[in-house]
């Protein structure tokens, strides 16, 4: 099986292409390294020891894509290539609208054009919007989303389940992340965020390597434990594990199918500060700031699903993910080189 995989240099996708190389799963790469460095290919290789090929092309480049699909013999398609940032995508939303959409929409049109109609798509627990109460599941009414970023997701989402509408011999699985961390552990591959990062665990790592002199805790009079936001962390490769079961079910069939890709445990900001401190005997200096506008005070998956149709459970816990990405901060201080 020959998988093509965009936005397989950066964070999720690296991680996913090692697994499925592991997985003894052929891969092709295309990215546009507008949010990665090169360098990503390179530790891939050097993990897996297997051969790939890349190509540095644009996925809303339609005829560099055509050309690509008309060289390999490509059977499924994981599609990551999006830009993720959701304050960035509020001050520039027709970028976010065109990469993400327009560039699905060519490369949906490329695979049909083609004769390859599976695809597995990184969508995000963001399409739950604000007012579903956790543990989230599948089958709740998805929408009221605020930002952009989150919009393209939905949209995305609509777009498929029209597509499947039309046309049954697409076989396309829909995954709801929830908050990926960790790295892989050779410490050779992680998060790699441009300037400050927006997201907590990179942040944080950033904090304990003096990077930046503190944390700001983004409210703590939320309806939680301790008042900080609960999330449920996923360590990146049991993600990229439920890829490799994700593009194995969309291989065996036709059908629309939809799953929640998270723990079912719910962790605060402070808890996640203090595994982070034990993972790595630092202190993170942090500061309590006003809500981050946005933010719900709770939001963690129900992942049966994914356990009783891809047998997929994630299997690394809080400690491990807090370790891993540490590992990756303190050997990679700059992050992946040029
Ligand atoms: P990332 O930025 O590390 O990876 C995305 C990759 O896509 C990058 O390597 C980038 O260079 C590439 N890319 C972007 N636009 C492209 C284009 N037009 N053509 C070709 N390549 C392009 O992000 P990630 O964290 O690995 O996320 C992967 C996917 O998962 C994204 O779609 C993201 O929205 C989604 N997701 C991520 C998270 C998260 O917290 N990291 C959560 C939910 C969903
Ligand atoms: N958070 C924080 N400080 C930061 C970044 C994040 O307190 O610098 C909190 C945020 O309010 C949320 C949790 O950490 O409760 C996870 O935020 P992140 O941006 O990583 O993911 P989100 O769930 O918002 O997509």
């Amino acid at each position: 099986m020959s998988v093509l995989v965009t936005g397989g240099a950066g964070y999720i996708g690296s991680h996913t292409c090692v697994e499925l190389l592991n997985s003894g799963i052929d891969v092709v790469i295309v990215d546009n390294f507008c949010n990665c460095k090169k360098s990503s290919i390179d530790r891939i290789k050097a993990l897996t020891n297997k051969a790939f090929t890349y190509y540095e092309c644009d996925i809303r480049d339609y005829d560099g894509m055509d050309e690509i699909f008309k060289k390999e013999s490509i059977d499924s398609v994981i599609h990551f290539a999006g830009l993720k940032a959701v304050g960035e995508s509020v001050y520039k939303p027709l970028e976010y609208f065109d990469n993400n959409i327009n560039g699905t929409l060519v490369l949906l049109d490329v695979m049909r054009n083609n004769g390859c109609k599976k695809i597995v798509f990184s969508s995000s627990a963001t399409v739950y919007g604000m007012n579903n109460i956790s543990p989230l599941t599948e089958d709740m009414k998805v929408g009221g989303v605020t930002n952009p970023y989150g919009r393209t997701k939905l949209m995305i989402e609509e777009i498929m389940q029209d597509l499947y509408v039309s046309d049954k011999e697409w076989s396309i699985c829909l995954l709801r992340y929830f908050n990926p961390i960790g790295a892989h552990k050779s410490g050779t591959m992680g998060e790699d965020p441009n300037g400050i990062p927006n997201n907590l665990m990179p942040y944080i790592t950033q904090v304990a390597i003096g990077k930046l002199d503190h944390l700001g805790v983004y409210g703590d009079d939320y309806d939680t434990h301790d008042g900080t936001g609960v999330r449920d962390y996923i360590h990146v490769v049991d993600l990229a594990l439920g890829h490799v079961k994700a593009v194995e079910k969309v291989a065996s069939g036709t059908g629309l199918n939809i799953y929640n890709l998270g723990t079912g445990k719910g962790y605060s900001v402070l808890d996640v500060v203090k595994a982070f401190e034990k993972a790595s005997g630092v202190k993170i200096k942090y500061e309590i700031l006003d809500r981050r506008p946005g933010d719900i005070a709770t939001c963690y998956s129900d992942p049966s699903k994914a356990l009783k149709e891809l047998g997929w459970k994630a299997e690394r816990d809080i400690e491990e993910m807090c370790e891993d990405s540490w590992r990756w901060q303190s050997q990679n201080p700059n992050g992946y080189p040029d």
